[in-house]
């Protein structure tokens, strides 16, 4: 399969060409030809699976077609979060650069100054990418007008819902022309994500892809047995040992986040906290040293960590596990993105092991445990987490439960870090 055969403009597939894509991902095999036939599209298709460009080169195609007749704003790509707004907006623009006309691609999203982006849609716009809240302000601001709007992009939807913007979400559907293209993507399906896809989506196409199918990327995932107390130590240790020098670590509150780092940064580890309380201004700068390497670990909680786009992020690491089945395939899709290869590795505790069967059942694949020397676990599992919640808390943040009870230092650690958290 090619990008030749998908039915895109010579222009555009001269874009692709310059951006360096040979072959097309599963996702855009299956997406691309029913989007530029003008269908509605249903895409299932998590981070990492070119779902991006699945979207971006029908609309980009389209809005081609139509130049000379244009007249407002051609697409409209809502996201969850001011990083992914960042990253596709640019992925846009990459492509964009290489077509012989000129196309305006705005990115708007909130917890900045609305002043810059209003003066940026000056003059009108040809594609938006944005966070719903944002977006709303600018039309109430008239920076933008979305009744021309001829396609419009939901990219990762359930996080959208997620994070609670379905009202927003309403408001803009009232405000887009009847007669539009509607794209939606989502990782995962339930039933609130299926109840917009069904009121937005017209006989949809469905493109779903199981994993990442095509370029299915190599993600080598690891569990490995630790005690929750020793999982700090572990950590640094295993960072020393392979040289880690790019490391996303999920933690489960605020707390822990700062927590962490800071035990890593007292190790002589360049780590930071990256967590909902830091401001846009702090984020970016963190992300920036990230990326040039500056810091080689980024202890992060999984809305601050949602939408970090860092080509070929080489290691995962689960200190937390995630509440659901669907965020630990989010997590580890941050890592072997498009062909590269990841490792994805996961502390399990004697707590956390129901709850990590659980996400195994999930995944429909079995993650052999490990042990390593000096580190394997002593503790039992505690009561409560023996007879297995599913939806079990991951262990207390401080690494705290050493006994089978909790002490009333354990419980007051606990009801601080959950009111901290909120990531
Ligand atoms: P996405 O899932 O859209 O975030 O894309 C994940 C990564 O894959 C991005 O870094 C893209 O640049 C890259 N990518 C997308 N499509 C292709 C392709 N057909 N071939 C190679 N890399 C791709």
């Amino acid at each position: 399969m090619s990008f030749t055969s998908l039915g895109l403009s010579p222009a555009l597939l001269e874009a692709v060409a310059a951006v360096g894509y040979d072959t097309p991902t599963a996702i855009q095999a299956a997406a691309i030809p029913a989007a530029l036939q003008g269908r509605d599209v249903l895409g299932a298709a998590q981070t990492g699976s070119g779902k991006t460009a699945a979207f971006t080169l029908p609309m980009l195609h389209a809005l081609l077609a139509r130049q000379g007749t244009r007249r407002g704003l051609h697409g409209l790509v809502l996201v969850p979060t001011r990083e992914l707004a960042a990253q596709v907006g640019e992925a846009i623009r990459a492509l964009v650069q290489h077509l012989p006309s000129t196309i305006k691609v705005s990115i708007a999203f909130g917890g900045v100054s609305i002043n810059p982006q209003m003066m940026a849609l000056r003059g009108g716009t040809d594609i938006i990418v944005a966070t719903p809240g944002r977006l709303l302000d600018l039309v109430r601001q008239n920076a933008v007008k979305l009744d021309a709007t001829a396609t419009l992009v939901l990219d990762e939807a359930d996080k959208l819902i997620d994070m609670g913007f379905a009202d927003e979400i309403g408001e803009i559907l009232a405000l887009l022309p009847a007669k539009r293209q509607n794209l939606f993507f989502s990782a995962t399906f339930p039933p609130a994500v299926q109840r917009l896809a069904t009121t937005l989506l017209h006989d949809p196409v469905r493109a779903e892809v199981q994993g990442n199918a095509a370029h299915e990327p190599d993600i080598v995932q690891r569990a490995i047995e630790v005690d929750a107390v020793r999982r700090t130590q572990l950590l640094k240790a295993l960072i020393r040992e392979h040289q880690w020098r790019q490391v996303l670590v999920f933690v489960a509150t605020k707390y822990a986040s700062e927590h962490v780092a800071d035990k890593l940064r007292r190790n002589g580890v360049a780590a930071e906290a990256f967590h909902g309380d830091f401001s846009q201004g702090a984020r970016t700068e963190v992300l920036a040293d990230f990326r040039a390497g500056k810091l080689h670990v980024l202890v992060a909680t999984d809305v601050a960590a949602r939408g970090i786009d860092i080509a070929q992020l080489p290691v995962v690491v689960n200190y937390d596990l995630p509440r659901s089945p669907a965020d630990y395939t989010h997590r580890i899709g941050r890592t072997g993105r498009a062909g590269a290869s990841g490792v994805a590795v996961s502390f399990i505790t004697p707590d956390a092991e129901q709850h990590f069967r659980l996400i195994e059942k999930r995944q429909a694949k079995r993650v052999p445990r490990e042990r390593i020397d000096g580190y394997a676990p002593t503790e039992a599992p505690s009561p409560t987490t023996a007879a297995a919640s599913p939806a079990c808390t991951p262990s207390d943040p401080n690494g705290g439960i050493k006994g089978k009870r909790k002490s009333k230092k354990d419980k007051l650690r606990e009801a601080a870090a959950l009111a901290a958290d909120k990531a």
